[in-house]
């Protein structure tokens, strides 16, 4: 008799994550970042996963405000783990030609979703103040283009 039990296990780790609210929607939660591709006085691009099922997940700035600019709104997109992978392969191997990274950049953020969740982070501890209960679409940016004025009316959407 033949017992198939690597299917089981796999089916039973696979039933959470997909009812996963993911880690960053709690308030309180620090987070913790993968890799950081970008920051300015505190992260502005990183990688980080969801620490309950582990899905790969980008994070990217959307607002800022305070002293240090350490009140931030970020938005988190989940990615999914084989492009994460390529991409870090990728920039591991490449890691002088700034022109190769800029575009490894650019594939891994179309292969994230479409569809992201606001977060109010606190820094530099990377705290979850709120989140928002919908999901948004903002852009990708660099922090040179973030904007300070637009921070008060992304807040109302992260309800705290
Ligand atoms: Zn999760």
């Amino acid at each position: 008799m033949v017992v198939d039990l690597p299917d089981i296990s796999v089916n039973a780790k696979l039933a959470p994550m997909a009812d996963c609210e993911h880690s960053w929607m709690c308030h309180g939660e620090i987070l913790a970042l993968d890799t950081i591709l970008d920051n300015w006085l505190g992260p502005t691009l990183a990688l980080l996963h969801c620490a309950a099922c582990g899905n790969p997940a980008l994070l990217h700035l959307v607002s800022w405000r305070g002293n240090g600019l350490a009140e931030r709104i970020y938005a988190i997109r989940l990615v999914d783990p084989m492009a994460r992978n390529t991409y870090l392969t990728n920039i591991n191997r490449d890691y002088c030609d700034l022109t190769r990274k800029a575009s490894e950049t650019e594939a891994l953020i179309s292969a994230c979703s479409q569809s992201a969740r606001l977060v109010l982070i606190t820094g530099p501890e990377m705290i979850v103040e709120a989140f928002s209960r919908n999901l948004f679409n903002p852009p990708v940016m660099d922090w040179q283009d973030v904007k300070t004025e637009t921070y008060e009316s992304w807040l109302e959407f992260l309800p705290t």
